[in-house]
C-alpha cells in the first residue's frame, strides 16, 4: 500500500488541503493519506493555534473522507521534528507499505536545503504538485541533485494536479476581518469549529 505523509501547520485546515488529498486518492496515486500536523513548526514565527485545536480542525475537515486519517507521530516525539525522522518512523510503523512525502512545488524548489535532504530522496518517494509561482524543471533540479535523484523527483512530480487557490494565511485574514469564507475555501465543519471557538478573531 502507498501512504502519503501530508505534513503541515493546518492553521486552519482548508479546502486546498482537502482537495489535494482527495485528488491523489481518487487518481489512485496513493491508497491512504496521513495528515501529520506539526507541533511547533520551526520556520513559522507568528502565533500559531495550539496543536489540539489545529488537529481538531483537520479532523473536522477530513470527516467522511475515505482513506484519510491523522497521525500524531510528530506530536508524540520530543523536540524538533525533521521530515526524515517522521518518514523513517512511519516506515517502521507501517512495514511493507511505501511511505511517500507529499510536498508542493514551492517546497520542492528548496528541498535540497532540508535536513538530510539526500537521504529523504534516496529512501522515500517524494510526490510533489504545482503551487502558484513554483517552477519545476529538470534544469532547475539538476542544479541541486544528482541525475538519479533528479529523475526520481521528476517521476514524483504531478504536473497535472490542479492548483487550489487558497491558503491558511488568506483565511486567517478573512476571519480576522469578520468575513466568513465560503465552502470553496474551507470545509463547512472546519468553519463551524472556528466559529464555535472564536478562533482568529484577535
Ligand atoms: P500558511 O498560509 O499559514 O503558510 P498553508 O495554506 O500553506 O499555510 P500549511 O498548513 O502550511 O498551509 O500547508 C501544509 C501543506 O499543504 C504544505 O505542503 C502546503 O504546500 C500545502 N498546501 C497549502 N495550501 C495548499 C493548496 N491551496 N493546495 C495544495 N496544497 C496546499
Amino acid at each position: 500500500m502507498k501512504i502519503a505523509m501530508f505534513g503541515g501547520t493546518f492553521d486552519p485546515f482548508h479546502a486546498g488541503h482537502a482537495a489535494l488529498a482527495q485528488y491523489i486518492l481518487d487518481k489512485g496515486i496513493v491508497d491512504r493519506v496521513l495528515f501529520v500536523p506539526a507541533p511547533v513548526p520551526p520556520h513559522k514565527t507568528r502565533e500559531i493555534l495550539p496543536y489540539a485545536d489545529r488537529r481538531a480542525m483537520v479532523e473536522a475537515g477530513i470527516r467522511g473522507m475515505a482513506n484519510a486519517e491523522i497521525s500524531d507521530i510528530e506530536c508524540e516525539r520530543e523536540g524538533k521534528s525533521y521530515s526524515i525522522d517522521t518518514l523513517r518512523a512511519l516506515a517502521e510503523r507501517y512495514p511493507g507499505d511505501e511511505i511517500c512525502l507529499l510536498i508542493g512545488g514551492d517546497s520542492l524548489a528548496t528541498l535540497h536545503l532540508w535536513f538530510k535532504a539526500h537521504e529523504i530522496v534516496q529512501e522515500f518517494t517524494v510526490l510533489s504538485y504545482p503551487r502558484p509561482e513554483s517552477v519545476v524543471s529538470a534544469e532547475i533540479l539538476h542544479g541541486n541533485w544528482s541525475v538519479a535523484e533528479t529523475e526520481k523527483l521528476l517521476a514524483g512530480y504531478m504536473a497535472e494536479a490542479p492548483v487550489f487557490p487558497v491558503s491558511s494565511t488568506q483565511l486567517r485574514t478573512l476571519l480576522k476581518n469578520g468575513v466568513l469564507p465560503g465552502e470553496d475555501l474551507i470545509p463547512a465543519p472546519v468553519l463551524n469549529e472556528i466559529q464555535k471557538k472564536n478562533y482568529y478573531r484577535n
